[in-house]
């Protein structure tokens, strides 16, 4: 590898299926740096070596995820946002020192911003289904915004307890059965579980009793249009989708590794777009 090119990676176990690379590598090419980002398939057992070696290997940062996104943190100086979250997404070198920190909490935000202008506005109750790795991420930033309480509903109902238990008592963990009855008050529903995707069976939740002012999110983004945004917008509702936050939680990773903040741009939607509906060869 020559020394001129800044090479950076995105880390997972598998890692076939990261659209990062093609994300990074079209602003690579856009602002003409001598850069490049790789994909590598690194498992648990291997990677806290991997990362330990990161600048050995050539590496100036790396993105990280499943199933990595905890240990992550371990290996690194996470900053508060990733030890608010308890999860780390992004790696990078201050000086001789690895710092990590998630992006899923400003992806998520920025794309609200962007496709719901002003939905925080006055924004009470917010319901969150799921309470994994991306539900402590969107939490942490709901309440970073000032929502004032946030119903977390989880299959397993032990891991919504744990979100309250990490975030306080804003966050008030909930039924899985009881969200339908719970619709008329809530200004913002997030889905942040995997229901929905494709191979997975959709939400079984209608929407109609949620206020016509209510935005929905749902952060799986393959399909691009889950049912659960299908049905939102046949109903006239806002909507922001997964693909717009997985463009914006790229943005601070390749300024940090780059020195350029990139643009979240239709072109570059376009072509992500693209690629997810593209047939997956046999
Ligand atoms: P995770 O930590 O494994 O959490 C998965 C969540 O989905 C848990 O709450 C789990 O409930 C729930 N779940 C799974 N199968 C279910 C089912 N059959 N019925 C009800 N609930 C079910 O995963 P994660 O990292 O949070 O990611 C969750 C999803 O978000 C994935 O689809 C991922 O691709 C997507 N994501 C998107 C972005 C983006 O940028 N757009 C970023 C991060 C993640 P239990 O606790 O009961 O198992």
């Amino acid at each position: 590898m020559s020394n001129d090119i800044r090479a950076v990676c995105v880390i997972g176990w598998p890692v076939e299926h990261s659209r990062s690379p093609l994300i990074h590598n079209f602003w690579i090419g856009q602002h003409a740096i001598a850069g490049e980002y790789r994909r590598e398939a690194v498992s648990p057992e291997e990677f806290p070596a991997f990362v330990k070696e990161l600048a050995l290997r050539g590496y100036a940062g790396a993105n990280v995820t499943i199933p990595h996104k905890e240990v992550a943190m371990t290996l690194s100086v996470p900053d508060d946002r990733a030890e608010a979250v308890g999860a780390a997404n992004t790696l990078w070198f201050e000086g001789d020192t690895l710092r990590s920190t998630n992006t899923d909490v400003e992806g998520f935000l920025a794309n609200l911003d962007q496709m719901a202008p002003g939905w925080d506005r006055g924004l009470d109750g917010a319901i969150v289904l799921g309470a994994g790795g991306a539900a402590r991420a969107i939490v942490f930033g709901l309440l970073s915004r000032g929502v004032k309480t946030i119903r977390v509903a989880n299959r397993t109902f032990t891991r919504a307890q744990s979100l309250r238990d990490r975030f306080g008592d804003k966050v008030k963990p909930v039924a899985w059965d009881e969200v339908g009855g719970l619709l008329a008050g809530a200004g913002l529903l997030v889905n942040t579980t995997s229901l929905g995707m494709n191979g997975q069976p959709a939400l079984d939740l209608r929407l109609e009793d949620l206020p016509k002012s209510a935005v929905v999110a749902d952060i799986v983004y393959s399909p691009l249009v889950t049912p659960l945004l299908k049905e939102a917008k046949d109903l006239g509702l806002r909507r922001a989708d997964g693909l717009g936050m997985l463009l914006h939680q790229a943005v601070r990773g390749f300024s940090l590794w780059f020195g350029v903040t990139p643009e979240v741009t239709p072109e570059l939607r376009a072509m992500v777009e693209a690629d997810l509906v593209k047939p997956k060869p046999e």
